[in-house]
């Protein structure tokens, strides 16, 4: 059977955030995603979220999520909403960052092809700062999320790899001075490129996706007790494997658009 494209834009995710942290959305988001916001409505029972943890993995195709669904039933458990996106075109590192975290499309953002420039148009991280709130971003070193939204009055944490980023992003969490923290990892995304999507070297890379997404949820639980977070894994494109075997993105197929996102509401502790 053939897997037909998923239809909701991932653009509209950028909207969706803005809404329960209360931020006006950036100048050229698209519509938030109702879907998103109701299922997270009520499984959080609130409409608001004061902060937000994004964990960014590279790469995670919607049918590797299902094929290996198992390694993430504990990420599932931390955000139990499963929302499906379609990705934007090119089906690139940049191309779609740029796109989540601006909430328009390749044309208007001006990333269209593998490329790293300053993203030049009004994006989350701008929409935090004109409301008075404090965004980060941490990420591996010269990656796309490193680059793209620089020049902005935030904070940029540049690590070594994955494990750096993670336990920089600990740290934050713990230090509780940020309301916005996206958190970029890559190996998986390094692992399909040099072998294939299903390689073990790949698998082990979805394993350190998956135990990383939790032990921050797990941080966010222990240290954010007074606010009400908003947890995100949203990778930005799929994987297929070429014909000579290794892993690749770039197409206008449903295995490099499609992608699942999961999101859930950690509440406020109770006095
Ligand atoms: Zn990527």
């Amino acid at each position: 059977m053939k897997t037909p494209f998923f239809t909701q834009p991932m653009t509209s995710l950028c909207a969706t955030l803005c809404k329960f942290a209360g931020v006006e959305p950036p100048q050229y988001a698209a519509p938030s995603c109702d879907e998103l916001a109701n299922a997270l409505e009520s499984q959080g029972g609130t409409k608001r979220a004061d902060r937000i943890l994004m964990y960014n993995p590279d790469a995670v195709a919607d049918y590797i999520y299902d094929r290996y669904i198992d390694k993430f039933a504990p990420c599932e458990t931390i955000a139990p909403v499963r929302q499906r996106f379609i990705t934007v075109y090119p089906p690139k590192t940049p191309v779609c960052f740029a796109s989540m975290y601006t909430g328009a499309q390749p044309e208007k953002h001006g990333i269209t092809k593998y490329e790293k420039p300053v993203v030049r148009i009004d994006s989350i991280f701008d929409a935090y700062i004109r409301a008075g709130k404090k965004p980060c971003i941490v990420s591996v070193k010269n990656q796309s999320m490193d680059k793209i939204f620089r020049e902005r009055d935030m904070a940029y944490f540049s690590e070594e790899y994955d494990e750096e980023v993670v336990d920089c992003a600990l740290e934050l969490i713990e230090k509780d001075e940020y309301d916005l923290i996206c958190v970029y990892n890559q190996s998986y995304d390094d692992a399909m490129h040099r072998s294939h999507p299903n390689s073990k070297r790949s698998l082990r890379a979805l394993d350190l996706y998956a135990s990383s997404f939790v032990r921050l949820g797990e941080k966010v639980n222990t240290c954010w007790q007074n606010h009400d977070t908003l947890i995100g894994f949203a990778p930005d494109h799929g994987v297929h494997r070429m014909l000579i075997g290794l892993g690749n993105h770039g197409s206008n197929i449903p295995q490099d658009m499609n992608i699942s996102h999961l999101y859930g509401i950690i509440p406020k502790h109770k006095e």
